[in-house]
């Protein structure tokens, strides 16, 4: 048992910051917390991006006192629309509404500015005493009782278990050996902060249109952040267009209905992939958040898999440190892997057939889809099943997923 050997974490983002939070807060003070991320240094957060969080990673960061200061500034999402069009259609048919809370007072998801959410995490870690080190772990070396983490500035840190949440190029997984499967999309998101003339009432609106998904999700105030799918090519051109033109693409698809639009921040493209790492640990290392996954933005859900893995990898160590048995072992681990590697290939393939279904010019298949969407749309049970799904409600739900302090 290594009591004193406490936990270092690759990556202070939002996986990495989230899950010191949960393991301070299930742990206490005598077993330390180490976050090493050479990012620290360029804090406050100048992310462009927002993020869809939804009602259950709501309750996590409820559970771990980080949303207080971010509730101000997210805009709850309380209706979606979905529509299915060609780019030029005069109209955009709705075949798919999801209104309602998912729970009474509730709604299925927040928008929250990733700024917002990453200097509260911040905030809270270092209110918290969490040891936050602006440099990068750079090399470990395992052995059966402990592992010797080396950081960027030399210092050895000698712990029970390292968390690689160090994002989607992750250098700890390549170090461990652990291949990923998956591919390139060949589209990219562009991503831009949009200003318009009306409310947009809550509403986030999803059109399918051929060349990929075009999302329209409302932030405080009457704006809204565009995550826009095209190909690598085209998306690179456009998010390089001169404001007029670029305006001229935007109005095509945006439309008029809340009135005049203007771009609030520079475009920028994202390229999509989807991958999984074949493994989840190595001996006395767990993989958490985007170093272990990536989908497609198409439902909103990356980052939530990664709050997911966050509250279970947690909940694991944390009941291991109550019995008294040492928490970076290969039991621990291997029921923190079991837990979340069903769910994320699950996810992966419903968001990646989604993706396949819709990003396309087919007659046939816009016909088969809109069948699809006109059905769930007329089934309230499935519908109900659909919003709790992706409200991160059902399955094996870890405790700070359910709002349960650890
Ligand atoms: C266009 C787009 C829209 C999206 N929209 C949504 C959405 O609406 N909802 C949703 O749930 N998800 C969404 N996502 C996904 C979401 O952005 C990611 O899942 C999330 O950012 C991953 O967080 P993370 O903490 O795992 O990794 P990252 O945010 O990638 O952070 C990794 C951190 O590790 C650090 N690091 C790297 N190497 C080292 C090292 N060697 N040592 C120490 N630190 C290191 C980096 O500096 C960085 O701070 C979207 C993604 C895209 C591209």
């Amino acid at each position: 048992m290594t009591a004193s050997r406490g936990i270092v974490i690759g990556g202070g983002a939002f996986a990495g910051l989230a899950l010191a939070l949960a393991l301070r807060q299930g742990l206490g003070r005598d077993v330390p917390v180490i976050v090493a991320d050479p990012a620290f240094a360029t804090r406050p957060s100048r992310d462009p991006r927002a993020t869809a969080i939804v009602a259950a990673c709501r309750r996590l960061f409820e559970a771990l006192e980080v949303w207080p200061q971010v509730a101000e500034s997210a805009q709850p999402i309380v209706d979606m629309v979905v529509t299915d069009s060609q780019l030029e259609d005069v109209t955009r048919p709705v075949f798919l509404t999801f209104a309602g809370p998912v729970v009474p007072g509730e709604p299925f998801a927040h928008m929250v500015e990733n700024r917002h959410l990453i200097d509260a995490l911040m905030q809270r870690a270092e209110a918290e005493g969490i040891d936050l080190r602006a440099t990068a772990v750079t090399a470990y070396d395992t052995r059966p009782e402990a592992i010797a983490v080396t950081l960027g500035d030399g210092v050895v840190i000698d712990a029970a278990l390292l968390v690689a949440a160090d994002g989607a190029r992750s250098k700890l997984r390549e170090r461990a050996g652990i291949p990923t499967y998956g591919w390139d999309y060949d589209q990219s998101g562009i991503v831009v902060t949009v200003g318009h003339e009306r409310e947009h009432n809550g509403c986030a609106e999803e059109h399918f249109l051929p060349a990929g998904p075009f999302a329209i999700l409302p932030l405080t105030g009457k704006r809204s952040s565009l995550v826009w799918t095209e190909s690598r090519t085209e998306a690179a051109r456009i998010a390089a267009l001169p404001e007029r033109e670029f305006h001229q693409e935007l109005e095509r698809r945006f439309g008029l209905r809340l009135g005049e639009l203007k771009a609030l921040d520079q475009p920028r493209a994202f390229p999509l992939g989807y991958f999984v790492a074949r493994d989840f640990i190595a001996p006395r290392l767990a993989l958490v958040g985007d170093a272990a996954h990536v989908i497609h933005p198409i439902a909103g859900q990356g980052l939530n898999l990664g709050l997911k893995d966050v509250a279970a990898l947690a909940e694991c160590v944390v009941d291991a440190a109550r019995l008294g048995v040492d928490f970076g072992q290969f039991n621990v681990l291997e029921r923190y892997q079991r837990w979340r590697r069903f769910d994320t290939m699950a996810m992966g393939v419903a968001t990646n057939s989604l993706n396949l279904l819709f990003s396309n010019q087919s007659q046939l298949l816009r016909s088969v889809r809109d069948i699809g969407l006109g059905l769930v749309d007329r089934l309230p049970p499935l519908k109900e099943l659909f919003i709790r799904q992706a409200a991160g409600l059902t399955g094996e739900v870890p405790r700070l997923l359910k709002g349960e302090a650890l």
